[in-house]
């Protein structure tokens, strides 16, 4: 399985259409993620975001939260993205899950972001879903490489 982000939600969405609707056409997937949209609380933010992106905003022709800051319905979604169900994967440090869900909002949604912080969070991207990384209270990655470079990223940044 793929540790790219696309991938990743990708592969959330596949298994949540599958477990709730069997096989289905494109179509059909696009009035699912309407539904998913409606009630974002009730379900695993990496479906969350997967509905987003099969659902284009006719207000600014953009993947739904994606588009300029000035479109209402992207900025509501991005809004209200972060109370979908976060679960921590299996075979990764707590807080890893959370990383990636910022990470991932934050490069899809970079508007009001310092142009460092994108490129970082982007940079860093490739490392989660591996066992390399966790996050701080920030949802900041905290690079597990101690076994690389030594303890420049100690237990004592988690905070
Ligand atoms: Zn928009």
């Amino acid at each position: 399985m793929s540790r790219r982000p696309s991938g990743t939600l990708e592969s959330g969405w596949r298994g949540f259409v599958a477990q709730e609707f069997g096989t289905l056409a494109a179509l059909d997937e696009r009035d699912i993620a309407e539904t998913v949209i409606d009630e974002p609380n009730r379900r695993l933010w990496r479906v969350v975001d997967a509905a987003y992106d099969r659902l284009i905003r006719t207000e600014c022709g953009n993947k739904l939260s994606r588009g300029p800051v000035d479109c209402a319905a992207c900025n509501l979604a991005n809004g209200v993205r972060y109370v979908a169900i976060e679960i921590d994967q299996p075979g990764v440090p707590p807080g890893n899950e959370h990383a990636l869900r910022v990470n991932v909002s934050v490069g899809r949604r970079p508007s009001g972001i310092s142009w460092r912080e994108v490129r970082e969070r982007r940079l860093l991207l490739p490392w989660y879903g591996s066992h390399h990384s966790r996050c701080d209270q920030r949802g900041w990655a905290i690079v597990r490489c101690d076994l690389e470079i030594g303890s420049r990223h100690n237990e004592s940044s988690r905070s």
